[in-house]
């Protein structure tokens, strides 16, 4: 879990990394009190209206490895560009437990993949996961727009822009549009 943002610039780029930066195959499992399971990834599942005795099985987002990363062309056209522009601080904003995966993502996938940046150039990423706990749904967007309240009110950015692919973090994230009416915030939803 991480928390805390290198504050360099005054504008703040934020990504979501699941089905924004990179899709993966990963699943979640929902069980159902009849035995059922449903397997659902990340988008299907933010969908997914909960029975109160659903048992929810998210090891897959725990796991240290990545299940078959693919990137996605947000990352090739513009997150690359905002990583190597020096001209905001970037953040990749996860729901998962950890940032693990995302930094082993990019410090030993992605050369894997034929990309090679260099560690001054990923040092430039800020991996901020919102909690010990995979959260989601309601919870997840309520938190992502709190730790993007709180980088506004420490550090005083005039300009934010948060690319997500769910509908439901896009729409909180709003919200703060009205909170912060003096700076320039802009959500960008991706298609997954
Ligand atoms: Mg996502």
């Amino acid at each position: 879990m991480k928390f805390k943002i290198t504050k360099t610039f005054n504008k703040l780029i934020i990504y979501d990394f699941d089905d924004t930066l990179v899709s993966t195959n990963a699943k979640i499992k929902i069980i159902k009190k009849n035995g059922e399971i449903l397997e659902l990834n990340s988008s299907e599942y933010s969908n997914y209206t909960h029975q109160a005795d659903d048992e929810i099985d998210f090891s897959d987002f725990r796991q240290s490895k990545l299940v078959e990363p693919k990137i996605t062309e947000l990352f090739d056209k513009k997150f690359i560009n905002d990583m190597l522009d020096d001209e905001a601080d970037v953040a990749i904003l996860t729901a998962r437990p950890s940032i693990e995966q995302l930094v082993e993502f990019f410090y030993v996938i992605l050369p894997e993949l034929g990309y090679n940046f260099t560690k001054d150039e990923l040092r430039r990423i800020n991996f901020i996961s919102i909690g010990k706990d995979a959260h989601t749904g309601e919870i997840a967007a309520k938190k992502k727009k709190e730790w993007i309240n709180q980088q506004i009110f420490k550090y005083g950015y005039d300009s934010v822009t948060f690319y997500d692919d769910s509908e439901q973090n896009i729409k909180f994230v709003d919200e703060l549009k009205d909170e912060w009416s003096n700076i320039d915030i802009k959500t960008v939803k991706i298609d997954a």
